[in-house]
């Protein structure tokens, strides 16, 4: 969603006739558009802007913003740690860059604009960095509440953008080339519930699908909760939704699940597999994990770490509990000390570091579409693209290729990515 927003200011900015420089030394703007899902990142953005100061001692005129979740969850802190900021946009108010970029030129230091309640526009401008494959945002916002997540705090209250925009925007992406479209939301399986329109997000997917050349369709992320038989069955039987989910299972005790506020149990998730492996063989399915939450013993550790192995996941992005404040889990008492997160995390990626590279030697000898994103960040030589099933894969070939479907066959399966040699069929 990050990423989407910065393509959004891009575009809003170049409508104004600023450009985009990749050369920090040669902008006089320079925006910071900033996370804030876990405190370490905090410590990031602060550090980099004590740069940015030295920078902006040495060219007069430099005008700095910050803006995007850290600015929206408390702007007095940003303008306190870091006074020489001199612009401050929320995440409501991403849409009003433009006007706050013009203001600047008066000179009258600092610029801040973050409202705590509302929406963004349905529709905004959008200046994309790929030419194949492309975001878009179907609902924005969370009314969740994990008592972990920061998330419902800085991207406020969900609203789901209305069909015919969506459709419009993928249309467009369409004629101009794009083959992929990935459809974003911090709970996608909440589609349509604020909308007059009677849709679900199943209904959205039977629509997109519908879309000419667009050959691909991923979404992310749902909500193991929200996952409903509907939607396993729509992604069973449209041919372009890609054969991956994305379910964030977070832990693998029920008590640190209950605790958690994720209104599932293990049980459940479990369920959730088999009926969706049942539905479509193959499937691809990632997840998110959280160690060391308040509470957490060694007994619910050791049930995450059961977990992974049941549920065989072919990837997981993996995390430290980290307090933010203000939200309820912060406020635990038996908060669980930093050398034990530490520990568990190493083990915790260890356990699916196996899994994964399990996972990926099934694929060896099978012939898997692939749609080449790019040349390899390894060897020049070598193409980078993914499968439907999320994995990526390495192989020889020319640049000309970029863009284009190829079939590849895979001869080895490493826990990064798969390596293979093109194929014709
Ligand atoms: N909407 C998604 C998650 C968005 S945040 C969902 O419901 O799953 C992305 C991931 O960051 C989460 O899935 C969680 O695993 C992790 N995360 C969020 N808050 C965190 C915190 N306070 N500490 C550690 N990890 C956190
Ligand atoms: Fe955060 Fe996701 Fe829970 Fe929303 S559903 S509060 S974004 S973890």
């Amino acid at each position: 969603m990050n990423e989407y927003d910065s393509e959004v200011m891009a575009a809003l900015l170049e409508k104004r006739g600023f450009y985009i420089t990749s050369r920090l030394e040669k902008a006089d703007f320079i925006l910071l558009n900033t996370c804030y899902v876990r405190e370490k990142v905090k410590h990031k953005v602060y550090s980099f802007l004590g740069k940015l100061k030295k920078l902006k001692e040495k060219k007069r005129g430099l005008i700095l913003g910050v803006g995007g979740c850290l600015s929206q969850k408390d702007p007095e802190e940003v303008l306190k740690k870091a006074p020489y900021v001199d612009i401050i946009w929320g995440t409501l108010n991403l849409h009003e860059l433009p006007e706050l970029v013009e203001e600047a030129k008066e000179g009258k230091f600092p610029l801040i604009k973050v409202k705590k309640e509302g929406f963004l526009p349905d529709v905004l401008p959008v200046k994309r960095s790929g030419k194949f494959s492309a975001y878009v945002p179907i609902i924005r916002g969370c009314n969740n509440f994990c008592t972990y997540c920061n998330v419902p705090y800085v991207r406020g209250r969900e609203k789901s953008r209305p069909l015919h925009v969506i459709l419009q925007e993928i249309k467009e992406l369409a004629e101009r080339g794009f083959k992929e479209v990935i459809l974003l939301g911090q709970n996608v399986n909440s589609y349509g519930k604020d909308l007059k329109e009677k849709i679900d997000f199943a209904d959205l997917l039977a629509k997109v699908n519908k879309i000419e050349k667009i050959a691909r369709i991923r979404f992310t992320t749902s909500h193991p909760r929200d996952l409903s038989e509907k939607l396993m069955q729509t992604m069973a039987s449209l041919d372009k939704v890609c054969e991956h989910l994305h379910l964030p299972l977070q832990a693998g005790s029920n008590r640190i699940l209950d605790r958690m506020g994720r209104g599932y149990t293990r049980e459940k998730y479990l369920d959730l597999i088999l009926k969706l492996r049942h539905l479509i063989p193959d499937v691809s399915i990632t997840t998110d994990i959280i160690v060391g939450f308040p509470g957490e013993t060694e007994q619910d550790f050791n049930e995450t770490l059961d977990m992974l192995r049941k549920v065989q996941f072919d990837g997981a992005f993996t995390f430290e509990y980290s307090p933010i404040p203000g939200t309820k889990a912060a406020q635990f008492k038996d908060q669980v000390p930093q050398a034990v997160k530490r520990r568990r995390l190493r083990k915790l990626i260890e356990v699916q570091r196996e899994i994964t590279e399990e996972r990926n030697k099934l694929w060896i000898g099978k012939t898997v579409e692939v749609l080449v994103e790019g040349v390899s960040e390894k060897n020049p030589e070598e193409l980078q693209g993914r499968t439907r099933y999320n994995r990526i894969v390495v192989f020889p070939g020319k640049e000309e290729l970029i863009g284009e479907f190829v079939q590849v066959k895979i001869k080895e399966g490493g826990c990064w990515a798969l390596h293979g040699e093109m194929v014709d069929c």
